[in-house]
Parts: structure tokens; sequence; C-alpha cells
């Protein structure tokens, strides 16, 4: 089947996820000149008239919502061939999911993300409407300049509690995230089934893990060690089998998070992950220089402007960088093993004004170290990395016209001004390869990170 280009008055501009019952597409709405999201209810669903109702009642019960802690719902259509469709405000800072990419969170920001995820669910608890499928992929962010991060609940479950109730076979489920009485038919559903959902979010932002079924749920402080044990009884009590044993309702959910959030110092949460992970970035960043440290004098590729590309010895992999970069080469190759994934010689190149200074990081240095990993997952080890004694600034997700993935920055390394940021990415339309593992080092105030991402290709 050919993807559509165009749906009305909305342009398809590319794939921005795929879930149990569709796919969302980026899209431009030409009227309005305004950047959009849009859902189509996919075929084999399409086929099914009670799920088919439910997605579209599930657009209506999103705009009855009317809060702007929830995913606006701007319109609701049908294409030729049937399928229905709903347009939505577009998250530009992607899903919770993008965010925890295989890792876990500082405590405080997980704390306060969850919150106004619990927040949302309040919205529509108001409303009379129960979310039913609270999970990181269907919480989304959205970038609001100098005000933080706004969160969106997306998604009800609506058509999936359908179609799990009538015995359909779901393509993806939510384990882990679903309280006890959501899987017994006939069990009543209230608010109280969202609290759990989101008690289940909140474990997965602080532990990196997915909670095991109602019950059976690991303690959160074996995952993460020297969690404070407010925290710990918060999720859990969220989590209770129970729901007479839960928080009553989710805003009093959403006031402890923030209360704990308040007095969990950033500064132990960033103790705990650099103990952890400490190792693992060192070695990271001696991967460049390892085989002796030997550096080619740079061979330019072709430049435009103020930059230059550069490949790798294979050929199969280049990047675009800043002229200033562009001093030395060394282009033979990495081992993944260096960021814990399988052991491999790859494809990979560093490109910087001063290579021998790249793993030193009281050094200031500019530029580039691309990787390419067939196999293991490059995004959740990005996720895990710490780096000793530099101020962690945060993650977002990037996404660019061939590439997007998770994007970690550092800043103020002991002794240095400037900042690292490593990035995990796999192709923008959804391939899960090739992926690659990209380390940025900046010695100034100006930030090339999006154009060099951007610039990366690989060819076969
Ligand atoms: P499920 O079908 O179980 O809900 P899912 O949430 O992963 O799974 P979808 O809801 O179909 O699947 O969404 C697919 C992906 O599209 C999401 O994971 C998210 O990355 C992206 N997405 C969905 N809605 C938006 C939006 N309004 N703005 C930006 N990205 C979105
Ligand atoms: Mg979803």
């Amino acid at each position: 089947m050919h993807p559509p280009q165009r749906i009305g008055r909305y342009r398809l501009d590319r794939r921005l996820g795929a879930g149990g019952f569709g796919v969302v597409w980026l899209a431009h709405d030409e009227v309005l000149d305004a950047v959009v999201a849009v859902k189509v209810l996919s075929e084999n669903w399409a086929d099914h008239l009670d799920v088919r109702e439910r997605f579209l009642s599930e657009a209506r019960l999103l705009r009855k919502a009317d809060s702007n802690r929830v995913v606006q719902v701007y319109d609701i259509g049908e294409l030729p061939d049937g399928r229905p469709y709903f347009v939505m405000e577009y998250a530009d800072g992607g899903t919770l999911e993008d965010r925890v990419g295989g890792g876990s969170l500082p405590v405080p920001e997980a704390l306060r993300l969850t919150a106004l995820a619990a927040r949302g669910a309040a919205a529509l608890h108001k409303a009379g409407i129960v979310h039913r499928d609270i999970k990181p992929s269907n919480v989304l962010l959205r970038t609001a300049p100098g005000a933080g991060d706004r969160v969106l609940l997306a998604d009800l479950g609506l058509a999936k509690s359908l179609a799990h109730a009538s015995g359909l076979t779901m393509a993806a489920g939510s384990a882990g995230y679903t309280p006890p009485e959501q899987s017994r038919p006939g069990s009543g559903i209230d608010a109280r089934a969202d609290v759990y959902s989101l008690g289940a979010l909140g474990y997965h932002l602080v532990t990196g893990t997915v909670p095991g079924p109602p019950g059976k749920v690991v303690r959160p402080d074996r995952l993460r060690t020297g969690l404070a044990p407010g925290v710990q009884r918060a999720l859990l009590r969220a989590m209770e089998p129970d729901r007479e044993r839960r928080w009553p309702t989710a805003l009093d959910l959403a006031e402890e998070l923030e209360r704990l959030a308040e007095v969990t110092p950033a500064s132990a949460a960033r103790t705990t992950r650099r103990r952890r992970r400490t190792v693992v970035a060192a070695v990271a960043l001696a991967v460049v220089v390892a085989a002796g440290g030997v550096t080619a004098a740079l061979v330019t590729r072709h430049s435009s402007g103020g930059s230059v590309r550069v490949s790798d010895a294979s050929g199969r992999l280049t990047v675009e960088v800043p002229r200033g970069w562009a001093r030395q080469l060394r282009d033979s190759g990495w081992n993944p093993r260096t960021v814990g994934l399988p052991d491999a010689h790859e494809p990979g190149l560093a490109v910087a004004d001063d290579l021998a200074a790249w793993q030193d990081l009281r050094s200031g240095v500019d530029g580039v170290f691309v990787g390419l990993s067939e196999h293991g997952d490059v995004r959740a080890e990005v996720a895990s990395l710490a780096h000793t004694g530099c101020h962690y600034d945060g993650s977002r997700s990037y996404a660019g016209a061939h590439w997007h993935g998770p994007v970690r920055t550092w800043s103020d390394c002991p002794g240095a001004h400037g900042s690292l940021t490593e990035a995990g990415l796999t192709p923008a339309g959804g391939a899960a390869q090739p992926r690659l593992y990209v380390q940025i080092r900046q010695k100034g105030d100006s930030d090339a990170t999006d154009r060099v991402l951007g610039s990366v290709r690989v060819g076969t």
C-alpha cells in the first residue's frame, strides 16, 4: 500500500511513528500554514466498525477535555478509501519514551514530568474521561522557549480496551502500565486506573525499567540505588493492585510528586548515576585515539561555504563539519564495545581541531566522532552514559530530515568551558538501521550540533 502524500488540506511530510492502531504523520496544514500531526487508523482496523467508531470518539473526547495538558484535536475526517483520521497538535519534543530513551532520568526531573502527566489525567477526569492507556509513548512533550516543556497526554485507550474486551489480537500491548481491574472484564474502570498507570510511568522514568505485572513489581530502590524512601512509597502506593489503597486521585499523586521533586537534591540524583556509569563514559571518550593516536592529516572531500565534508576509510560514512573543526581526521573505524555494545569493527570517524586532546574533558576541543553500529541498541546505550564532574544539561529528542534520536548534553566539565554532546540516531523514516553513535565536543558558545547531526550520511 502506497503511503498517502496528502490528506485533504494536509500535506504529509514524514512518518512520526506507528502504534497498535495506525500511523502518525507530521503534516502541514496548508490553509492555516501550521505544522500538525495526523493519525490514520490502519486498514485492518478500519473494517472493524466498533473500533473505528471508538477511534473517532477518542478524538471527540480529547477535544471535550479542552485542556492545555491534553493534546488538542483540530479536525477529524475520512480518507477516500474509508480509513478515518484525526488531526492534532504536533508535539515537537517527542514522547516521554524518546526522552527516557532506554535509560532513566534524574529523579527530580522524572518526578516533575510524572506530576505533569498526572495533572493532565486530572483534567481528563474532571471532564468525566478515564484515559486507560497512560504510558511513556502516550505522553508528549512540547517545547515552550524559556518556560520548560509542556507535557501533553495523547491517545485515549478506548479503542484498545474495546479490542481487548472483544478478544481481538492487539499488536501492541501496554503491559506493565495496566492495573489489574482493567484486564478483568466487567470490573468497572474509574480514575484510579489512571493513577496506577501514572505510578508505572513514574517508576519507568526513575528506574529505566518497565514495571512487572501488578503485585509483582520489583521495588524501585533495587533498580536505582539511593532512591529516597518517600519516592519509593509514592510510586508503589500508586501501583497498589487494590485500588482502594492507591492515591485517591491523580491530583493527590501529582501534589506528592511535586513535593518530593522539591526535596530531592538533583546533585544526589546525579551522583548515583555517575557512580554507575562513569567507567563506560571514560572508555567511550577514548574511542578515537585508542590505537596509538595516529591521525591522518585531513583530506577534504569537498566543501561548501564554511564547512567541510569528510569521509571514513570505508567510504560509507560521511559528515559535514565547520571548517575550523576539520584539522585532523581519524577514519579507521571503531569498536562499539566501548559503549557497551557487541564486539565488532565498524566504520567510524573522528574529525577535530585537536584529536590528541579528545579524551581529555579538561581541554577544549571542537570536533565530532561518528560510529556506525549494525548490532545493538545505540539509543539505549547513549541514554545510560554520564560524564564525571560535568554539568548534565538534559536530554532532548532530535528530529531532522534524515535522522532522529535522543541527544544529551553536558557542559562545564572540570577545568574547561564548552560542551559535550552524545546522540544515538536511527533513520527519520522509522527504519531500525543504520544506527549511529555520535559524540560532539564544542569549546565555544556557538552550537553546531543539529547542523552536524543532520549532515551525517551512510552509504551502502
Ligand atoms: P499505541 O498504539 O499503543 O498507543 P504508540 O503510542 O507508540 O502505541 P501511536 O499512538 O500510534 O503509537 O503513536 C505512534 C508514535 O507517533 C508515537 O510513539 C509518537 O512518537 C508519535 N506521535 C503520536 N502523536 C504525536 C503528536 N501529536 N506529535 C508528535 N508525535 C506524535
Ligand atoms: Mg500512542
